[in-house]
């Protein structure tokens, strides 16, 4: 016995697994898949390599002898730490040339005879299935009906069979137990083609017939199952598929991690020369048992039914959910543009909008101003920029008016250029002109706010003082009439004005107009260049 070295991740195992069978087998390519698939994760650098006897079709020991010089001188130099040999054919050939691999350690899986013994590198590990268990189990499933149990004409398969059938009679003495061993298999598929409908099949496995024709054992229980008139259960995982309803199984792709488990624990051999049951469980064909009408309610509760068959919503769960969101994103997408353009366009208004508010505030604005001016104009004597006769008649009768109802003071002074007519004559009519202009802002510049002078027509001026008593009227005609006295035409000519001052005294505007006139005419007779009360 032989007790292994845990792998450290730093290492990089070599190792050989020889197999017994084709290449294609199933069963090796599930252990082949789970030793690797433990490593996968753990370690980079190691080396696997699998050989394969296909002792079905090369039974002949020149066959062997090839073999074996062939695997001894491929790997010579590949200083293999440890060799595996699966399955009954393999492991004979070990223990035929014990010298092979002496510098490696060397495990043999199942090697389903007496071995003898063994040189101290070599181990032995089991992977069988329980088949006690299996056995119970099936029985369970299959309550009262006779069992047929097909099987190869190999030691291995005899020696199941007679385990098997054993395990039966123990548990269902009144079981009939029928044994189809090692008869070819077109004469099993007649056989189990008319079994009646109260019989069930068990495959135990088959490579050999009576008659040494060799199978690979997953043909044959496809076979058997296509041809059986009733149900065909097997043990072995890498049989599913092949149409056979399940059962207790053996499974290689946990054989074959339990293979890598041991190699990284590194325990001792004799204490697990056979792995335990991690590599077993429940499988069911949800095909077959559809087929064959079988209650997955019967079925153990941890079984695992595969090849189960997707409802359609199940099996185009993920292009219809696709479809779907493309969709949305699409309806999004387009929605987006749409509102886009609509904001887009929502923005051009708005900005027309505002540009239009603006060009009618700015029109609004100038129509104001324009109709101020016009306003202006139709109140303003256009030479001298003084209120026109027009607003000073209707100005005069507000304020008339208003003295009258607060009985306020109201005095009016009216003024008239002397001898303007000389001025003309003497010095042109555009003289005549600016000395007006002159004489009106004289008139203007020397008055209250709220006092208004104009132009009562051609050289005489109208004032309009309101809160003004006579004598405070006469007083500000006074001021004028000295402000005038030095409004000059040249260096030797000056202008002056007569004044006639009024009070309203509940009269009208012209009876006050024309008291005013007679005021003004009687400062003109007293000489010109007066003020007259
Ligand atoms: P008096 O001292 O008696 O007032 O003498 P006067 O010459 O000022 O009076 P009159 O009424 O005889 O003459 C007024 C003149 O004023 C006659 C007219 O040609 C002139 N006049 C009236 N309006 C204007 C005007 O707008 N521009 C000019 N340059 N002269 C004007
Ligand atoms: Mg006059
Ligand atoms: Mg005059």
């Amino acid at each position: 016995m032989i007790v292994l070295s845990p792998l450290s991740f730093a290492d990089s195992p070599r190792v050989l697994w020889v197999f017994s069978w084709h290449k294609d087998l199933p069963w090796q390519q599930e252990i082949e898949r789970g030793f690797e698939s433990h490593f996968e994760s753990t370690l980079l650098d190691s080396k696997f390599y699998y050989e394969y006897l296909d002792s079905a079709r090369f039974k002949d020991l020149s066959h062997t002898d090839a073999f074996i010089r062939y695997i001894t001188s491929k790997y010579k130099n590949k200083h293999l730490d440890i060799v595996f040999f699966e399955g009954e054919p393999a492991s004979q050939v070990y223990l035929n040339n014990a010298q092979l691999f002496a510098q490696s350690q060397v495990i043999l899986i199942n090697p389903g005879v007496e071995v003898g013994n063994l040189p101290d590198s070599t181990a032995v590990i089991s992977a069988k299935l329980d088949y006690q268990k299996a056995t119970s189990s099936f029985l369970q499933l299959n309550p009262n009906k006779d069992v047929v149990i097909v099987a190869g004409d190999e030691p291995a398969a005899r020696s199941r069979t007679s385990e098997v059938k054993s395990f039966i009679k123990e548990q269902s003495p009144h079981v009939s137990v029928e044994l189809l061993v090692g008869l070819s298999l077109p004469t099993v598929k007649n056989k189990v083609a008319l079994l009646s409908k109260n019989s069930v099949v068990l495959y135990l496995l088959m490579f050999d017939d009576e008659k040494g024709e060799h199978y690979i054992p997953y043909q044959v229980a496809e076979q058997l199952a296509s041809s059986s008139s009733v149900p065909v259960y097997s043990f072995w995982t890498s049989l599913l598929r092949s149409g056979i309803v399940g059962g207790y199984m053996i499974d290689g792709q946990r054989v074959g991690e339990q293979a890598a488990l041991l190699l990284e624990s590194g325990v001792s051999v004799d204490s697990i020369n056979s792995f335990n049951t991690q590599t077993h469980g429940f499988y069911f064909d949800a095909r077959q048992l559809e087929a064959w009408e079988i209650d997955e309610e019967l079925l153990p509760v941890n079984a695992t039914v595969l090849f189960a068959k997707r409802n359609i919503i199940e099996e185009y769960f993920v292009p219809i959910m696709t479809s779907f969101t493309l969709f949305i994103l699409l309806v999004f997408v387009f929605r987006y543009i749409e509102l886009k353009k609509y904001t887009t366009q929502l923005n051009g208004a708005k900005n027309a909008l505002r540009a239009t508010n603006e060009s009618l505030m700015l029109a609004q604005e100038e129509l104001t101003s324009k109709n101020k001016k016009l306003e202006d104009l139709s109140i303003t004597d256009h030479l001298t920029q003084l209120y026109n006769r027009t607003y000073l008649e209707k100005t005069l009768e507000r304020e008339l008016e208003r003295a009258q109802r607060y009985g306020n003071h109201l005095s009016i002074i009216l003024v008239d250029i002397d001898h303007f007519k000389k001025v003309n004559d003497n010095f042109g009519h555009q003289m005549g002109d600016k000395v007006l202009q002159a004489v009106a802002n004289v008139l203007k510049s020397n008055l209250r706010s709220i006092d208004s002078v104009g132009r009562w027509g051609g050289e005489e001026f109208l004032i309009l003082c309101p809160n003004s008593s006579l004598r405070q009227a006469t007083l500000l005609a006074e001021k004028l009439r000295s402000e005038v006295e030095r409004v000059p035409i040249n260096r030797t000519s000056r202008i002056t004005a007569s004044f006639g001052v009024a009070c309203f005294h509940n009269n009208t505007s012209e009876q006050l107009i024309n008291e005013a006139d007679v005021a003004l005419y009687r400062s003109k007779d007293a000489g010109r260049n007066c003020v007259c009360a």
